[in-house]
């Protein structure tokens, strides 16, 4: 965790503060006593969950303030229920298990959406705010200055020397502000980075490292861009593991979870590098191959699939096998009509008909 404690709650109450009155000198018209009272709610809770990611170490990426938001807000109450199940028995709270917890959300992709527009919101002000206590600092010392040559030339006078013991505290005082606002804007400076970094792993899956399904349809749309641009083919392949509910219930859902991890790696190295790899959710890949067509890409994925059947997987924790861990594909050419989402229903239509006529196969849509 990057952050001292107290810093983390103080600078998102302060930035939430500027952000709902950007223009400072505009004197804020008084509070009616219902929306003060939900401002005060809206800020405990902020306390709550800054106090929590600062005491169990945890990262300050949006996903994890999705999943402790919805905990300790009471609004998921599943969530709730399995944090205080954990607290009791004493067990760690960690990233691993928030990303366990995570799964038990259905609707975190939309929370972790309201919170990377707030994520813009926060680093909006913040750069408003650096600016002001850049342009603040110099302002300060260029008083300083004017002062103590100011103090110089009264210096002697009996009569003046009251004068001169106020602006020297003042001269004091200046300083003691000025140290203030470098300290706050370095703190700026570096709850920025962390919200960058938030925004990167915004796109990350946390299990695979792979880019998630988010940063999948982001990519597909400006790819489909592209390659209509320059007249050339888009292909994309959803790939789902086959009764990959087996491997859970057989070797346990930590299992499950490192040949999800092993799969992830097969993809990436066997699909090249004009090739787009993706969790798209639970056991479902995809993968968006550029400058291709669905009949060679169905081709590549072909060998991927035959070298990942090949394979005798084990469970390193027990040496059980996990016998033959397999994969079912559909495939798609994004470039064949204007819509992408006409594509993505074509290669799920194609993985379904592969489900159907036996599994471990790649049909084309
Ligand atoms: P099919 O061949 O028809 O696809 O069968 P299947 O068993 O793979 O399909 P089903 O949709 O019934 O089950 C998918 C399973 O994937 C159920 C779910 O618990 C598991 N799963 C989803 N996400 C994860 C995960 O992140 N880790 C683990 N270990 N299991 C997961
Ligand atoms: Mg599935
Ligand atoms: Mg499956």
């Amino acid at each position: 965790m990057p952050f001292a404690s107290g810093f983390l709650s103080r600078s998102v109450r302060a930035v939430t503060a500027s952000a709902a009155r950007p223009e400072a000198d505009v004197p804020a018209p008084a509070a009616a006593p219902a929306g003060r009272r939900a401002e005060e709610a809206r800020r405990a809770l902020l306390d709550k969950i800054a106090e929590f990611v600062i005491r169990h170490d945890l990262a300050v990426t949006a996903p994890n303030l999705a999943t402790i938001c919805g905990a300790l807000s009471g609004s998921h109450p599943e969530l709730a229920r399995a944090l205080v199940q954990r607290e009791v028995a004493g067990d760690p709270i960690d990233q691993r298990w928030l990303d366990t917890l995570a799964r038990l959300d259905p609707d975190g992709n939309s929370r972790i959406a309201e919170l990377e527009t707030l994520t813009d919101k926060l680093e909006y002000a913040m750069m408003r705010f650096a600016q002001t206590a850049r342009a603040a600092q110099t302002e300060t010392s260029d008083h300083r200055g004017a002062i103590g040559v100011q103090i110089e030339a009264l210096a002697g006078p009996e009569e003046l020397a009251e004068v001169l013991d106020l602006s020297r505290a003042m001269l004091a005082r200046i300083e003691q502000v000025e140290a203030a606002m470098a300290r706050s804007e370095a703190e700026t400076e570096r709850l920025r980075e962390s919200l960058a970094k938030a925004r990167i792993e915004a796109d990350v899956d946390h299990l695979t490292r792979l880019p998630n399904r988010r940063a999948f349809e982001r990519r597909l749309v400006s790819a489909a861009l592209e390659a209509r641009c320059k007249g050339e083919p888009l292909a994309l392949a959803f790939c789902d593991v086959d009764h990959f509910k087996a491997v859970n219930d057989r070797h346990g859902h930590d299992a499950g979870d490192r040949v999800l991890c092993a799969l992830a790696g097969t993809f990436t190295e066997m699909a090249g590098d004009a090739c787009f790899v993706a969790r798209h959710g639970g056991e479902e890949f995809v993968l968006m191959f550029y400058g291709i067509g669905k009949e060679a890409a169905q081709g590549r994925l072909d060998a991927i699939r035959r070298a990942q059947a090949a394979r005798q997987l084990m469970n390193r924790e027990t040496g059980q096998p996990f016998g033959r861990i397999t994969f079912s594909a559909g495939v798609a050419e994004v470039t064949e009509d204007a819509d992408t989402r006409s594509a993505l229903a074509r290669a799920d239509a194609a993985l379904y008909r592969a489900k159907q006529e036996g599994r471990n196969r790649v049909m084309l849509g």
